[in-house]
């Protein structure tokens, strides 16, 4: 597999703004924010994409969520509202193919998204 900038994040072998690290996932903040607030979990172990996730996947889903929910409250935006977003192949805009986790607060968001 060819070097994986996430995956050397989650290891420590590149910096980053890291906000959580546990297990499972590791979250940081997103090097060109789209809002006051804007973090990335990502699991620790490559996963590609969401596409490549099932069942057996449960327990590192539900850590992605619980952690951006946790991460919401602390950094004070769990009140007024945030959005979670997860981009999936080239329509949807993913950049990096790593799965990640898009927590965005601190300001309101239209919808639909363009
Ligand atoms: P996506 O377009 O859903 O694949 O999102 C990828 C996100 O990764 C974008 O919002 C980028 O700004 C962000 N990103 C890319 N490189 C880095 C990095 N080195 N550190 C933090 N965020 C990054």
């Amino acid at each position: 597999m060819p070097a994986c900038l996430f995956c050397a994040i989650a290891a420590g072998r590149v910096p980053a703004d890291v906000v959580h690290r546990d297990d499972l996932v590791t979250a940081f903040r997103d090097i060109r924010p789209q809002a006051p607030v804007h973090i990335l979990i990502v699991p620790n172990e490559h996963v590609g994409s969401i596409a490549e996730v099932g069942e057996e996947r449960a327990e590192l889903l539900g850590r992605m969520f619980a952690v951006a929910n946790a991460l919401a409250v602390r950094e004070g935006i769990a009140v007024g509202g945030y959005r979670l977003v997860v981009n999936c192949g080239p329509n949807a805009g993913q950049s990096v193919g790593h799965l990640h986790l898009h927590l965005l607060g601190g300001r309101r968001f239209g919808w639909p998204p363009g």
